[in-house]
């Protein structure tokens, strides 16, 4: 039996990409800038789990990376807030950018790698003059730093002389004073028309153990500080960062001139990734988590590494579809169908073709004998006759699908309905002669009779054709399985927008359990995280934490249609 597996993946093929970052990198190579090296890094917070938006910037970093012959990508985590972050967070950060295919090697790092050295070059700031101990509020900072069109106010503590501020900062780090007593500042220009600039925090005292250094330390860096001196120690050539950074970047530059890093990475910003009908933050998506509108992090709706991997992407598709959209300096908003097609397109030509029964219901063949059971040859695909194929048991007693049954049918309908005529997938043509009811009207099984002469499903010796092919499932035979079907986790394309909660736009509708599914028989040994296209019905996958052998469970991945397009167009 030929099957997708979860695990299945490969470093990433070299990207067919060549956009302004790769261009500006390929330059720099051929002008021999670094000495012609590439060295990138991802460097996320661990305060949750990776969501898609990261894909872009881990196949971005790796990508890259991998693009150039001896380039580099570390991995490191930026962890310097010890309030926010946690062990759980890196070690599912580490598998996710595994499993998307990246390897960093022995380039693993954390920040807190450097507080020794960033608390060194924050004394050599302090000696040049170039940084000092506020004392002043945090809100009361906030308030000096004025606006945009009003200038900030000097700190009264600016003027402190170098001997107080090295002895007050040593005292930090002691642990002298409590959070929010002092703080140390970069001694820039309140007058800067970049906020940024003005003064900045950079360290804090936090008396929080930390995940790694524990109680260590009790002073802690700020982002700003400790991303540029990372990359610099690390030897990055190329720091990619999304746009927001932008106005961040004179500051970067300003810590590395004023310290004369031996190294000097270059900062490019590009445009986040937004993907209609979800959120890609990992504040908000926390806020789903702990309020339990999903099931967890790993929820199949949700856009994280972990839930798309749990409903049946493949690392493959989540790739193709960075590749896809490309990198550009525009935010743009990008359709959630063009990762649907991205990993259609991945699942088509390997995933072997079942039948499987949404919601069922029972056909009796009347003119087929009681105890006849015949094994019927169907190929698990259409195109790819190496994929081989199984036997399906045809009986007097089906399965097929409500919706493909309709009492009083149109004209145009082309399955079944009384005294119509359809071809079961692989099997028979079969009539529909009587519909049988309960008491309260409810249709409960079909009457229908088969023709012989048409086993396989070819057209019979006198011709007649038929429209509709069902697929169907031999009731003795099955396997009753749950499957969840999956919608959009939220039913505007910008949930949040003009400043709505974001939570009030969640789609109640976007998740449909049905618990009496009937599956081929075929299926009794599918493991958790194979892959199956139902045929007609979508491409599934074995629910790799709720499935087991005495109750299958599959995720639908994603149907074979974009059925949104259609909806979308119509209203
Ligand atoms: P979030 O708002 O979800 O917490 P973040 O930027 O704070 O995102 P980090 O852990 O700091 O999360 O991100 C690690 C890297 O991933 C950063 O370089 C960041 O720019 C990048 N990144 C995060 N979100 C996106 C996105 N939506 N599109 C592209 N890159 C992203
Ligand atoms: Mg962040």
């Amino acid at each position: 039996m030929k099957a997708q597996s979860a695990n299945t993946t490969t470093q990433s093929e070299s990207s067919h990409q060549n956009d302004f970052i790769r261009q500006i990198i390929a330059e720099n190579v051929k002008t021999n800038k670094n000495d012609g090296k590439v060295v990138t890094r991802f460097p996320p917070e661990p305060n949750g789990y990776l969501h898609i938006g990261h894909a872009k910037s881990i196949c971005l970093n790796f990508g890259i990376a991998a693009e150039h012959e001896g380039g580099q990508c570390y991995l490191r985590f930026d962890d310097t807030n010890p309030s926010k972050e946690s062990l759980e967070y890196v070690e599912s950060i580490k598998a996710d950018v595994r499993w998307l295919g990246y390897d960093w090697g022995d380039r693993l790092r954390h920040s807190s790698d450097y507080f020794e050295k960033l608390y060194e070059y924050a004394i050599a700031l302090i000696k040049m003059n170039k940084a000092y101990v506020c004392s002043l509020t945090t809100e009361e900072i906030r308030a000096d730093r004025g606006t945009s069109r009003k200038l900030g106010k000097n700190s009264p503590y600016r003027e402190r002389s170098i001997e107080e501020n090295l002895d007050l900062f040593a005292r930090m780090r002691a642990g002298e004073f409590a959070e929010g007593e002092h703080v140390l500042r970069a001694k820039i220009d309140m007058a800067s028309p970049n906020i940024h600039n003005r003064d900045p925090i950079i360290y804090r005292i936090i008396k929080i153990a930390h995940q790694i250094t524990g109680d260590k330390w009790c002073i802690y860096p700020m982002y700003d500080f400790t991303h540029c001196l990372s990359d610099a120690i690390e030897g990055i050539t190329h720091s990619l960062c999304t746009l927001e950074f932008e106005d961040h970047r004179p500051l970067y530059d300003w810590i590395l001139d004023t310290l004369k890093t031996p190294s000097h990475p270059q900062q490019i910003e590009f445009a986040r990734l937004s993907l209609n009908y979800t959120v890609t933050s990992k504040r908000k998506l926390q806020e789903l988590v702990e309020n339990q509108l999903v099931s967890g992090w790993d929820d199949p709706r949700m856009p994280t590494l972990v839930g798309m991997r749990r409903r049946g992407y493949t690392p493959e598709a989540i790739r193709d579809f960075c590749d896809c959209i490309g990198v550009t300096k525009n935010d743009t908003h990008i359709e959630m169908g063009v990762l649907e097609n991205c990993i259609r397109n991945d699942l088509n030509p390997k995933t072997a073709r079942v039948m499987g029964v949404l919601k069922p219901l029972r056909v009796v063949i009347e003119n087929y004998p009681q105890d006849k059971v015949e094994e019927l040859e169907a190929p698990y695909h259409p195109n790819d006759a190496s994929m081989g194929s199984r036997k399906v048991p045809f009986s007097r007693v089906l399965y097929i699908e409500q919706d493909d049954f309709l009492e009083a049918a149109p004209k145009k309908f082309f399955r079944l309905a009384p005294g119509r005529e359809v071809r079961l997938r692989y099997a028979y043509f079969i009539t529909c002669q009587a519909v049988i009811k309960d008491e309260n009207g409810e249709i409960i099984e079909l009457r229908c009779t088969y023709d012989p002469e048409t086993r396989g499903g070819i057209t019979p010796p006198d011709g007649r054709k038929v429209k509709g092919t069902l697929h169907w499932v031999s009731e003795p035979h099955a396997i009753t399985a749950e499957i969840r079907l999956y919608d959009r986790l939220f039913n505007k394309p910008n949930p949040g927008a003009g400043g709505a909660d974001f939570k009030a736009a969640l789609n109640p509708n976007s998740m449909e359990v049905l618990t009496m599914s009937k599956v081929e028989g075929s299926l009794a040994n599918a493991k958790p995280g194979e892959r199956y296209q139902f045929e007609r019905q979508g491409y599934f996958c074995v629910d790799h934490v709720e499935s087991s052998e005495e109750a299958l469970v599959f995720n639908r991945i994603v149907t074979l249609r974009d059925s949104w397009a259609k909806f979308e167009k119509k209203s």
